[in-house]
């Protein structure tokens, strides 16, 4: 077994974890913790490189931190990337990994995330106790979210979710749940799915063509390339880092795109998986909380003409250094 702490600077503790017999290749990266234990999910992966695997978990673990934040939970952000293509015992892989996190002394609670199912989290609780919302399906209290952000970006405008047609990209669990809500018309591409019932499925290409865009699956997605082509007015959706670099959140500000920030809008798991872990109900838990968050960031984003992903993070921001 390694096991090697790596400096980063601007997080508070990073992890590598390399296990010769289950391939466990593993990065635990807790990017802050002074507002509590940090919460964040296991993401299992197809990695290219350790580079990329390392740059996806720094990443995320800093957009937890935020989302832990502006959310109002009293939880710091970290997240686990495992590398998919290097695993030989999954089991085991998953129960070694439970027993790093045990060593961290409740610094770190992980939970689900992209490629970690029901059973791996399972492995990793037969290790420590620190794992929250193992049978929770926090994709429903995302979707509720990502919900309620469009039914306040459009009501902001006057207009009515059932009057719209939304293009979404990604019908996986939080893609399909939202589907679901939404009473408006739903066009969709997802590569893998492509018979889903209400849906009207269309070719990739034709994503960013429609009025609202919904990005639930992939970061990235707002990028030189797809902004210079784009008509979507609005976006919000489930997908994480929708912005593929700093430069995107300035290019978007002052287009007339509107759009709720990712970790705004998708924080509904992240709440329902803390409430789980502190064993309180979480039905509907943040709704009218996050309209009226939302509401105030696009307030602020326009009396001081910011970029809308500026001001949510300076919010989020606020609440650390108290
Ligand atoms: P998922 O893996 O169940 O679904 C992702 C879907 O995207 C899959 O059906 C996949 O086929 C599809 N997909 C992959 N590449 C695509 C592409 N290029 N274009 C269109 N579709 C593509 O994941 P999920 O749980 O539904 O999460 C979706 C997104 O929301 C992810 O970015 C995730 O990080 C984020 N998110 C999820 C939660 C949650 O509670 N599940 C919480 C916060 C954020």
């Amino acid at each position: 077994m390694i096991h090697k702490n790596v400096i980063i600077k601007g997080y508070e503790r990073v992890l590598h974890i390399e296990h010769e017999e289950s391939g466990l290749d593993a990065f635990i990266a807790i990017h802050n913790t002074k507002l509590g234990p940090a919460i964040g999910g296991i993401r299992c992966h197809n990695y290219a490189t350790t580079e990329d695997q390392l740059k996806d978990g720094l990443r995320l673990s800093e957009g937890m931190t935020f989302k832990n934040a502006g959310a109002g939970l009293n939880y710091g952000g970290a997240k686990t990337t495992i590398n998919a293509t290097k695993l030989k015992d999954r089991r085991l892989a998953y129960q070694i990994l439970g027993t790093q996190i045990d060593m961290l002394d409740g610094l770190y609670i992980c939970a689900g995330d992209v490629g970690t199912t029901v059973e791996d989290l399972f492995k990793v609780k037969d290790a420590t106790e620190y794992v929250a919302g193992i049978t929770l399906d926090s994709s429903l209290p995302t979707a509720l979210g990502v919900h309620t952000s469009i039914k306040t970006l459009l009501n902001r405008d006057g207009l009515k979710i059932k009057d719209q047609t939304f293009t979404v990209q990604g019908l996986g669990k939080v893609g399909k749940h939202l589907v679901d809500m939404l009473d408006g018309k739903i066009e969709a591409y997802d590569p893998f799915v492509t018979d889903l019932e209400g849906v009207t499925h269309i070719e990739e290409s034709k994503l960013l063509q429609g009025e609202f865009y919904v990005p639930c699956a992939l970061g990235g997605v707002l990028n030189g390339f797809s902004l210079a082509t784009m008509k979507s007015k609005y976006i919000c959706g489930s997908a994480n880092n929708i912005f593929d670099t700093r430069n995107d959140i300035i290019n978007v500000h002052g287009t007339g795109i509107k759009y709720v920030p990712d970790f705004v809008a998708n924080c509904g798991g992240v709440v329902a998986v803390a409430l789980d872990f502190e064993k309180k109900k979480h039905k509907r838990a943040l709704t009218t909380k996050l309209s009226n968050r939302i509401n105030m960031i696009l307030d602020i984003s326009k009396d001081e003409d910011k970029p809308v992903q500026y001001v949510a993070e300076q919010l989020a921001n606020d609440r650390l250094k108290t």
